[in-house]
């Protein structure tokens, strides 16, 4: 008997939690809702209620479930709970290209995960920077293209891209983009 024996492990799926932060209103909701549901509502708030949502993606024949985590509006108050951020794989730190406040506070939303997740020093923890809402009409234009690669270089940060929830312009790639930026990652954080 003579049969072949595929060693690969049958339909592997790998569970990512992934936290969305920035500011309030720079469209961190719209940005789950259309990677989730590829819908966009003008006038739909956060998620009340709704801790996370999960949705499975397809990338080079490898399945993943990806748990995306939002704020329920709790960004306001700037911090939010440690569980929140606890175990996450991978973080998108967002902000809106027609508001410059939002992209300067990307700081402190990644000096703060980095301190709540409990990433230890030294240790390389993938973020994806989003510049969302690139729809926007060029004269509203606040944050240019250049400035995000440069923060980016400054941050030792290889991946960024400007999306918009509401043309979904980019929304499946940045997800994609954070699980290739997640798979390249050589060291991950503990858990
Ligand atoms: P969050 O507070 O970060 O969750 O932001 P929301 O997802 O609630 O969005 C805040 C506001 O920005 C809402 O009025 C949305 O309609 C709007 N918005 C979200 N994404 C986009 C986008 O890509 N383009 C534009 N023009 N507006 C957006
Ligand atoms: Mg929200």
């Amino acid at each position: 008997m003579s049969a072949r024996v595929n060693m690969r492990p049958a339909n592997k799926n790998t569970l990512l939690k992934v936290v969305i932060l920035g500011d309030g209103g720079v469209g961190k909701s719209c940005l789950m809702n259309r990677f989730v549901s590829n819908h966009f509502d003008e006038h739909s708030f956060h998620t009340i209620g709704v801790e996370f949502l999960n949705k499975d993606i397809e990338i080079d024949n490898e399945n993943y479930t990806l748990q995306i985590w939002d704020t329920a509006g709790q960004e306001r108050f700037k911090t939010l709970r440690t569980p929140f951020y606890r175990g996450s794989d991978i973080c998108m730190l967002t902000y809106a290209i027609d508001d410059k406040s939002s992209f300067r506070n990307m700081n402190m939303w990644k000096n703060e995960f980095l301190y709540y997740a409990d990433i230890k020093e030294n240790t390389y923890f993938p973020f994806i920077v989003v510049g969302n809402k690139s729809d926007v009409l060029v004269e509203e234009r606040e944050v240019s293209q250049l400035e995000l690669e440069t923060w980016c270089n400054e941050n030792g940060i290889a991946s960024c891209i400007e999306t918009s929830a509401k043309s979904a312009s980019n929304v499946q790639e940045a997800f994609k983009m954070a699980v290739q930026h997640w798979l390249r990652a050589e060291i991950r954080a503990d858990r």
